[in-house]
């Protein structure tokens, strides 16, 4: 993933140089960590998360598993790996289906970070697996948006709420609830409601946000976060924690060039497991996030 680019070149020299020794001095482990910790955090992982990540990479390497390891060097990768799996959330945590249909799904985050899109892709997934989703347009701020969801339905080839004369012009509270019932009287099985973002984090707009939330009581809250924001992430992130609740975490533009930090700090700071990962500007862009996969991919 071009997002860690840099840091799997980082760590792969790392143990590249780790390898060509034998048996581990305290002070290889001390230098190896060190050039970890300098690669998490030139990568824009947040502090605190370096830290806890780094300090638990040396205390299990310089225990008894690396000591008696046969080959000390890949025993390391390998902690360094499955710190790397914990990091990212451990277990793949799948999305909560309603025991009553429709399961509602509701996404937030700010403009830009690519909520719209991943309604399409998200509704695309589900329609792929025989679900019928219903996307609700309830971002009535940013010009055009209601527009955008309508091209995303149909590239995704679902049905669209959205607001138009009567049914909650302006009001996106009444829109998502409106949504919600025609959902359930259409008999779609999924809803998924797209919000509105604001650049930066704003009082007005998280106050909307949860009023939704307690309007139509969805049984997903996704925040969605563009993986590329760097140190904002974790502000961004517990604001909208804080803000909203959310259940999960969608990280976008994983395909970026920028360091990607956000995308190892988030589950740390926040507690929230992220459950998709999008990769790009196309519906088919997009798949469930896995953590030991990812960690292999950093890795690779
Ligand atoms: P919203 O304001 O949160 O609804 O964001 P949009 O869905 O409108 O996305 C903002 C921009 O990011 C658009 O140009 C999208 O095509 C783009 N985008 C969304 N997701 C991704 C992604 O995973 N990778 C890349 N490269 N671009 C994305």
């Amino acid at each position: 993933m071009a997002t860690f680019g840099n840091l799997s070149s980082r760590l792969t020299d790392t143990f590249k140089n780790l390898r060509a020794k034998g048996k581990l001095t305290a002070s290889d482990v001390d230098s190896t960590v060190r050039e970890i910790r300098r690669a998490l955090l030139e990568a824009d992982v947040a502090l605190d998360v370096v830290k806890e990540f780094t300090g638990r990479v040396r205390e299990r390497a310089l225990g008894d598993e690396v000591n008696k390891a046969l080959n000390p060097a890949q025993q390391v990768v390998q902690i360094v790996n499955e710190e790397l799996v914990t990091i990212l959330g451990g277990e793949q945590r799948r999305l909560e289906f309603a025991k009553n249909p429709p399961t509602i799904i509701m996404l937030a985050g700010l403009q830009g970070a690519g909520k719209t899109t991943l309604a399409g892709k998200l509704a695309k997934w589900l329609r792929d697996q025989g679900h019928t989703p219903l996307l609700v347009a309830c971002d009535l701020q940013r010009p055009n948006a209601v527009t955008q969801l309508g091209v995303v339905a149909e590239q995704a080839g679902v049905a669209i709420y959205a607001p138009e004369p009567g049914n909650g012009v302006g009001d996106p509270v009444k829109v998502a609830k409106n949504g919600v019932a025609e959902a359930k009287s259409k008999q779609y099985d999924f809803v998924i409601v797209d919000t509105a973002g604001r650049l930066g984090v704003d009082a007005e707009l998280m106050q909307q946000a949860a009023n939704i939330r307690k309007a139509i009581d969805p049984d997903e809250v996704l925040f969605v976060i563009d993986a590329m924001i760097g140190q904002d992430a974790v502000t961004t992130a517990q604001a909208f924690q804080q803000g909203v609740d959310f259940t999960g975490v969608v990280l976008t533009k994983l395909d970026g060039d920028a360091r990607g930090g956000a995308a190892l700090s988030i589950r740390s700071v926040t507690g929230r497991p992220i459950l998709f990962a999008s990769t790009g500007e196309g519906l088919g862009d997009f798949e469930p996030f896995h953590p030991d996969r990812m960690a292999s991919r950093i890795l690779d």
